[in-house]
């Protein structure tokens, strides 16, 4: 079956969700649980509009009626009711900026989590290709940047329009001439204010550019290597000369842009000046030419409204661009969300109550790059009955690791079948595939927490006597036990650093904890001295007995009891068969052993460690050989190696 591992979406997956109405879907979807307290965010909004467009009926109404009149009463009411509708609009405004915050954030906290909850079901193929700040800026920047539209240009939106729709309704019950009459003028006024805006967004653009040029220039020229250039090529002098001319440039481009703010500003100041003298003139003409005349008050609560109507055109005007922003943003965290998961629990799983743990390869192939690419293990037949341990050598890159990742599912195979109890891993469910299975790893890991919050990481409801257990096996309870604070030791940076040797100890301790009937050990590359190698080995012992192991052996020393040890080359299985059967072929394996003990025999111990009596010449097996890599490379680290 053919298992793609290419994590990156098809470009027509990619583009299906680029046409804007089927994105502006998508992200009107994710507010789709929030309906009723946006529909509350509507009401406050049409509801601030309404009474705020309200207060110039009431001024009309002071000015006509209530002055003229002297009707102090009226006048003190109109007067309260005035202050009343700021009172309410405020309160309005505090409460739709407190539902629609509210919103958003549930909104970002539902992309976030779900973009988590991708990631952590991605494979690991992904993680190993992409960069992890490129991950990690996905969630915290590209979310956060949107923050911003979802909520404060959506409401801004919102508002914007009720409050221009609003207005213009009132304007039009005031009086419709000049209704006219203005919203004639206002497609001017705003023409010329985005003119002004987008000359001064131009000239801001080329006075950046214009300053990075200059200081590249400062950059190149007057470092050691330039001014060494400039000296002996005689051309100091016109490198002067040439950064005076750009710096001129720059003194254009900054009155320019200073300008062009300057203008902005006025032209607002203008319009706002210049709205009110038309309307009072447009005014005057209708009643000079005979039309039916305006109250004072009319003309007043007019403009006042008229006033209060160019700043939110502009600014709907340019929400527009702000939406372009955050949709980029959108499409980004979408891409993620639509990443192919191609590891994927299959659709009517497999759940096997007890695992008896017999781990079979049919003819597996594996490419990383899926199939197709240049493969990395070829035509793998292997059984490993249940109980049994497998130790698997060969070179560097021989495909050892990669076998050990097919069981557990880090990979799917390209090829071929994994079996477990003779059911192909891929029809498993993920829960009996990961009780079934424990990895220890050669990079272990563990978190910025105490040991026993590392340890119950693998079983959350251990009791502390488990844990115990579980240490004790692992060989690092007395460790552990003899720090001040015991189990609650902080582990890392901050808290107590554990030697390599510890840590994998620990890790041991984990897997030892979870119990698993199948366990893939991946034995750390790095030499750790003698003493800590036996320790380690008497832990991975306590861990793999009455279990299914595979060892991947970097080194030699370890696997001689194996029951079975195949070696790998290039992907292929070369040899296969136990320690003595091997050893009598003669063959790959044999020689290896041979170099090993010749290492081993021709070096002493190395600095730091602790002589051992029977390296070398003793029939013991494990010590028999040296902790070197298999391939023969240099032991990684020279001072813990016991030999060279
Ligand atoms: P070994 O464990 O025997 O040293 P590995 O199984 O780690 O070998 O690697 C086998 C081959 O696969 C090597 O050529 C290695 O470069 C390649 N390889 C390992 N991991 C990846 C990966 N994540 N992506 C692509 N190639 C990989």
């Amino acid at each position: 079956m053919h298992r793609d591992i290419e994590w990156t979406p098809p470009a027509e997956d990619g583009r299906a969700d680029g046409p804007p109405p089927r994105q502006l879907r998508r992200i009107l979807r994710l507010f789709r649980p929030y309906r009723g307290r946006l529909a509350v965010v509507g009401l406050l909004v049409g509801a601030s509009s309404l009474v705020s467009v309200a207060s110039p009926f009431l001024l009309r109404e002071i000015l006509d009626v209530a002055i003229p009149d002297r009707r102090t009463g009226l006048l003190s009411l109109l007067a309260l009711g005035l202050i009343g509708i700021a009172v309410m609009s405020s309160v309005f405004n505090v409460l739709q900026t407190y539902l629609s915050t509210t919103v958003g954030q549930r909104v970002m906290h539902d992309l976030r989590t779900d973009v988590y909850g991708k990631l952590q079901r991605m494979p690991l193929a992904f993680f190993t290709r992409t960069r992890t700040g490129e991950v990690q800026s996905r969630i915290a920047n590209d979310i956060g940047g949107m923050q911003a539209t979802v909520t404060s240009t959506a409401t801004s939106l919102v508002s914007n329009l009720t409050g221009v729709v609003a207005t213009v309704a009132a304007m039009l019950a005031l009086d419709w001439r000049l209704t006219v009459a203005s919203l004639m003028l206002l497609p001017f006024f705003v023409w010329v204010s985005r003119r002004v805006g987008s000359e001064r967004k131009r000239i801001t653009t080329q006075r950046q550019a214009q300053m990075a040029a200059m200081s590249a220039l400062v950059t190149e020229s007057l470092s050691v290597s330039g001014i060494l250039l400039g000296r002996t090529m005689g051309r100091s002098d016109s490198l002067t000369r040439h950064f005076a001319d750009e710096s001129e440039r720059l003194v254009e481009l900054e009155v320019r842009s200073h300008m062009a703010g300057r203008w902005r500003m006025s032209t607002i100041g203008i319009v706002m000046g210049a709205i009110p003298a038309l309307l009072y003139w447009t005014a005057g003409m209708l009643v000079h030419f005979g039309g039916p005349g305006f109250s004072i008050g009319t003309l007043v609560a007019f403009v006042t409204l008229q006033q209060g109507l160019l700043r939110p055109t502009v600014s709907l005007l340019s929400t527009g661009v702000e939406m372009q922003t955050s949709l980029a943003l959108f499409q980004r965290i979408f891409e993620y969300l639509d990443l192919r998961i191609d590891i994927e629990e299959p659709a009517r799983p497999v759940r096997l109550e007890c695992v008896r743990g017999e781990v079979r390869f049919e003819h597996v192939d594996f490419a990383y790059g899926g199939e197709g690419a240049p493969a990395t293990l070829r035509g793998i037949d292997l059984t490993v009955p249940r109980g049994s341990s497998l130790a698997v050598v060969g070179a560097t890159g021989a495909g050892k690791s990669t076998l050990g990742h097919l069981v557990p599912r880090l990979y799917d195979v390209t090829g071929g079948r994994v079996l477990l109890d003779g059911v192909d891993v891929r029809d498993l469910d993920f829960d009996t595939l990961s009780r079934a299975v424990g990895v220890v790893s050669q990079e272990t890991y563990l978190f910025h927490a105490s040991v026993a919050d590392n340890l119950r990481f693998a079983k959350p409801d251990a009791t502390g006597e488990e844990l115990r257990a579980a240490a004790e096996a692992a060989q690092i309870h007395d460790h552990v036990a003899a720090l001040p604070d015991g189990y609650d030791t902080l582990v890392g940076e901050r808290g107590h650093r554990f030697s390599g040797g510890e840590k994998q100890r620990l890790a041991l301790a984990r897997t030892i904890l979870r119990d698993p009937p199948v366990l893939i050990l991946d034995e750390a590359t790095s030499a750790l001295d003698t003493r800590t190698e036996r320790d380690v080995q008497r832990a991975v012992d306590a861990l793999s007995a009455g279990r299914t192991t595979i060892t991947i052996a970097h080194r030699l020393s370890t696997i001689e009891g194996a029951d079975q040890i195949v070696v790998l080359d290039e992907g292929r299985i070369v040899e296969r068969g136990t320690h003595a059967e091997l050893l009598a072929a003669d063959g790959r394996y044999a020689a290896l052993v041979r170099r090993d003990a010749r290492a081993a025999g021709a070096s002493a111990p190395g600095p730091g460690t602790e002589p051992e009596p029977q390296q070398a010449s003793h029939p013991q097996p494990r010590e028999s050989l040296s902790p070197q890599h298999v391939e023969g490379g240099p032991p990684a680290d020279p001072a813990g190696a016991p030999v060279h």
